[in-house]
């Protein structure tokens, strides 16, 4: 059989955004780890991370190349798409854009949004991707969650939802109040997981004054929330969640939550939010573009025509790799694609799922999934691939770049 139109919904393409050294490589990182895609936890100032393979990029300390990594959690399938956050690669960034349908921003509780934050925050803005925020590094001296979501607020102007309540400060944060299943989840030194128990007496009272104002912030804007809050002048764990994910898709609020990756403290939490909240490839609009001169689209149906983004060439030892979002229909092993920016057709030898230790060999890529082939001579990062009979030209037109060779 060639098509499975099931399991779309668990697919969620995310990104982590942000500016340099607030510490998207380590969440990164800590998310493979936690996912259990790797066994070692890399270290970014030891150059054993896995998103950051080019040396290059090690030596300087900057995400250069964006890397697709996929991981699984809780029954879904989390691509990972490794945006650079250094300002001097904004079309890396905007190309990763395309491809993403959802993106963690992460900030420096210290430092709050910064400049570079703020023009990645702006592009995702454009591209309509819906974002959840993590405030990182929790542990450090001056490490302040409201005041960095006030300055969320007011430098990026989103309306943020504050699904947590940080447990102890700077050197002593140790774990979250989850606000909406008011629970605690504690890391205590060393463990690899968080322990979940009751709210701690201390923080009873302010636990419950935040969720009243989550409530509220949540009811205002949410019709079904609004009722049943009027009606019991609450909400279920249940529905704030499904209001919670329905603004997020719809880019009406942003999720925070915070914690220190470097101590691998808060990651879970972020991962079972990516799953709630973040849309997954059947929850965002059919990609549109132009078919012999027409507007047309396609939508995340894996039995449309076939289409897909290439968005990073990179060669590798393994040779030269393509990878592509496909956007709708089923792209087989060894099926001949027509390059819209050639103007080409070429065969795609092999199509893999990059794991950040291995590849795994596919014999297709369904509508909404991010894969990487090999098999492509002349495809750049930009170009629409698409079945031969059926051409459709993504929208805005692909910008060719060189190839990027990895040593
Ligand atoms: P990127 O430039 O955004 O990819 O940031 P990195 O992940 O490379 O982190 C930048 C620096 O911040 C590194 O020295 C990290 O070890 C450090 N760092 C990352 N996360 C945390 C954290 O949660 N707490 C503290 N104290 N340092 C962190």
């Amino acid at each position: 059989m060639r098509t499975r139109t099931s399991n779309l919904d668990l697919i969620r393409n995310l990104g982590i955004l942000a500016h340099v050294d607030a510490g998207k490589t380590t969440v990164t990182e800590r998310i493979l780890y936690a996912t259990g895609t790797t066994h070692k936890r890399g270290e970014v100032h030891d150059g054993t991370t896995v998103t950051d393979f080019d040396p290059q990029e090690r030596d300087r300390g900057i995400t250069i190349f964006a890397a697709a990594v996929s991981c699984g959690w809780d029954g879904h399938r989390i691509n990972l798409i490794d945006t650079p956050g250094h300002v001097d690669f904004a079309d890396e960034v905007e190309r990763a854009l395309r491809v993403l349908d959802g993106a963690v921003a992460v900030f420096d509780a210290v430092a709050g949004v910064e400049p570079q934050s703020e023009s990645v925050w702006r592009q995702a803005d454009r591209h309509g991707v819906p974002r959840i925020a993590f405030v990182n590094k929790m542990d450090r001296a001056g490490a302040d969650l409201d005041a960095a979501v006030d300055s969320i607020r007011g430098r990026l102007h989103p309306v943020p939802l504050v699904v947590q309540l940080p447990i102890g400060s700077e050197d002593g944060f140790t774990g979250v109040v989850d606000l909406v299943r008011m629970r605690a989840l504690v890391w205590s030194e060393g463990a690899e997981a968080a322990e979940e128990g009751p709210v701690p007496d201390a923080l009873r009272e302010e636990a419950a004054r935040r969720r009243r104002l989550l409530e509220e912030a949540v009811a205002e804007r949410h019709p079904a929330a609004l009722e049943e809050f009027c009606d019991r002048e609450t909400l279920t764990a249940d529905t704030l969640v499904s209001a919670l994910r329905d603004l997020t898709r719809g880019g009406d609020g942003v999720v925070v939550l915070c914690g220190s990756a470097y101590r691998n403290r808060g990651v879970e939490p972020l991962l079972d939010a990516v799953v709630a909240y973040l849309p997954s490839p059947l929850d965002v609009p059919p990609v549109r573009g132009t078919r012999d001169g027409a507007r047309d689209e396609r939508p995340a149906d894996p039995r449309a025509p076939m289409t897909a983004l290439a968005f990073k060439v990179n060669a590798t030892p393994t040779g030269r790799l393509t990878y592509l979002r496909v956007y709708s229909g089923t792209l087989e092993k060894g099926d001949t694609v027509w390059d819209a920016g050639t103007r080409r057709t070429e065969r795609v030898a092999r199509i893999l799922r990059v794991r950040a230790d291995r590849h795994d060999p596919l014999e297709r890529a369904v509508a909404g999934d991010i894969v990487a082939v090999v098999g492509l001579k002349a495809a750049r990062a930009g170009s629409t691939l698409c079945a031969p009979g059926d051409p459709l030209v993504l929208e805005p037109p692909g910008v060719a770049e060189p190839v990027v060779h990895v040593a």
